[in-house]
């Protein structure tokens, strides 16, 4: 598998180098820029699995890439890990609204940003499972594929018309293909 970028937007060298130091000890690979028109660049180039933003930037700030990442289709679903300093309250609130996905106040452990990365980036993994899921519960055997939730049911791609206690007789043996159930079963 190949290893999972993550962009650091950060005007405080100091800053990056250690993030990206453990973010790389961790296994992820990290690319950063150090102001906000380079950071929305690079995010646009290179689509990040997350994108780890300082609020205060010379140029475009934290909050401005934020939301232009979410006007864009190709960014919006970019999970974003906020930076900010010390009694910005008010625009952590902010950030958490146009869409940020966490944060954390400097000075930070980078223990704790870590451990808010990997925190944030198992939702978002999870979000996209979920999804999935939900659109396909679809069974396929041999030339049989039916689809529980909206009742329908193909043999070699074309549908057949079933009563729903066919349907559920059906689905009841493809399930369970290795059992013989009696006649008393299939009816309950
Ligand atoms: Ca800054």
């Amino acid at each position: 598998m190949s290893k999972q970028t993550i962009a650091i937007v950060e005007d405080e060298a100091d800053i990056t180098e250690l993030v990206s130091y453990n973010l790389v000890r961790e296994g992820f690979e990290v690319i950063s820029a150090e102001n906000g028109e380079q950071g929305l660049a690079l995010i646009t180039e290179n689509l990040p699995v997350l994108v780890i933003l300082d609020l205060m930037l010379p140029g475009i700030d934290g909050l401005e890439i934020c939301r232009r990442m979410k006007d864009n289709p190709k960014t919006q679903n970019i999970p974003i890990v906020m930076m900010t300093a010390k009694n910005e309250e008010s625009d952590i609130i902010l950030g958490l609204g146009v869409g940020a996905d966490d944060y954390v106040a400097k000075p930070f452990s980078p223990k704790e940003l870590i451990a808010r990365v990997k925190a944030v980036l198992r939702r978002a993994a999870k979000l996209d499972d979920s999804s999935d899921t939900s659109s396909d519960n679809t069974i396929t055997i041999g030339d049989i594929t039916i689809h529980p939730d909206f009742y329908q049911v193909f043999v070699k791609d074309k549908q057949i018309q079933l009563t729903l206690s066919e349907f559920k007789i059906l689905q009841t043996l493809i399930t369970k293909p290795n059992r013989v159930f009696s006649r008393e079963q299939l009816l309950r």
